[in-house]
């Protein structure tokens, strides 16, 4: 189809200190869940040479998930590495922002450019019960101060909107992050994985969320960034700051869909909806060279045909999928 690679999503790790309803409910990931050893992670010497191969192919955007990525140890080091490829202009993390006011200042002097936080109301009854471990909306909320005074800058903050959970959520958040800066994102509830009960009826569209935030503050379409930018942009008429939605359900956008993803036991796969992937830490661990690490990427890139979004439907929920907590958001 076409597309070019230009942005890798690293996870580096499977596990996080929340239980997120829509990514990881408290009945499947719970005391018994078996998660990767140890020996299984990619080690970061794996991670940058997959990264480096990836920028030898175009890769210029490196964004690290999980998991909780902020749990992995010694993340710094792996910033610092990554900030040394060549080719890679923009290194950012998406965490859920409960270890960032202790971590801030030492990602940003390893070389990460900004970071993105998740934090789904203003309202801790709600956060709560959809984090589902208690965390509070103003410990997120110093670990978003923390990294804008650590120039982590612009910080996006994402927020999953789910019918009848968080929507009346959406004007309240908006309204806190008006003036400061920082931009909003807000995503369609997505079908990632089999265990988050997906079905259409709990998406609220994002052309609903623009609506709703425009009553209240008037809105204007703005340009996209560049070609692939998964967000569509809104400003504030009153010039308060911009917006974005992802309407990956709703509006799909595989035909510019320029992203791969690592998991955190070295398997890359070409769609966050992907059934199976390719083995690299098995390809590396068995002595793969530079030139046929980069013959598997181009291969893999090449034959991709992934267009999930596009084809979406209550059958297509039901297919086996890699967990989001696995592939990394
Ligand atoms: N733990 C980190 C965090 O929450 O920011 C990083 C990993 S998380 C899987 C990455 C992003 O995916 C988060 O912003 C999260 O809200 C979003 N996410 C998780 N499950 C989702 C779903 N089913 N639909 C849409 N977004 C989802
Ligand atoms: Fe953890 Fe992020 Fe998933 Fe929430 S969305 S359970 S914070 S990985
Ligand atoms: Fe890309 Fe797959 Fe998402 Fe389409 S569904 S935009 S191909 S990750």
């Amino acid at each position: 189809m076409g597309r070019p690679v230009r942005d890798l999503r690293i996870s580096v790790t499977d596990r996080c200190n929340f239980r997120c309803t829509y990514c990881m409910p408290k009945e499947i990931f719970g005391k018994d869940y078996e998660f990767l050893a140890r020996d299984q992670l990619l080690s970061f010497e794996e991670i940058t040479r997959i990264a480096t191969a990836f920028a030898a192919e175009g890769v210029t955007k490196i964004r690290l998930t999980g998991g909780e990525p902020l749990l992995r140890r010694g993340i710094e080091a792996l910033v610092a590495m990554l900030a040394a490829v060549d080719g890679v202009d923009d290194l950012t993390l998406t965490t859920n922002g409960s270890l960032l006011e202790r971590k801030a200042e030492a990602l940003a002097e390893a070389g990460l450019s900004r970071v993105t936080v998740s934090l789904d109301s203003m309202d801790d009854t709600v956060f709560m019960a959809m984090n589902d471990v208690g965390y509070p909306v103003d410990a997120v909320l110093a670990g978003i101060d923390a990294a804008a005074e650590a120039g982590l800058t612009p910080v996006k903050v994402n927020m999953v909107v789910k019918r009848g959970v968080n929507e009346d959520s959406i004007v309240e958040v908006a309204e806190h992050f008006r003036h400061t800066g920082h931009i909003v994102r807000f995503i369609e509830f997505m079908d990632v994985g089999t265990t988050n009960g997906w079905n259409m009826a709990s998406v609220v569209p994002a052309a609903e969320v623009v609506s709703r935030i425009s009553e209240k503050f008037p809105l204007e379409p703005a340009d996209p960034n560049y070609q692939g930018e998964v967000a569509n942009r809104w400003r504030y008429v009153d010039g308060a700051g911009e917006i974005g939605v992802i309407s990956s359900v709703t509006q799909p956008f595989c035909s510019d869909c320029t992203r791969v993803r690592l998991s955190a036991e070295g398997r890359l796969y070409t769609c966050l909806f992907a059934v199976a992937g390719t083995d690299l830490r098995a390809a590396i661990r068995n002595g793969a060279d530079d030139a046929e690490l980069h013959a598997i990427i181009t291969d893999v890139w090449s034959r991709r045909t992934d267009r999930y979004s596009e084809i979406r439907s209550e059958a297509t929920k039901r297919r086996p999928k890699i967990e989001m907590s696995y592939i990394g958001g």
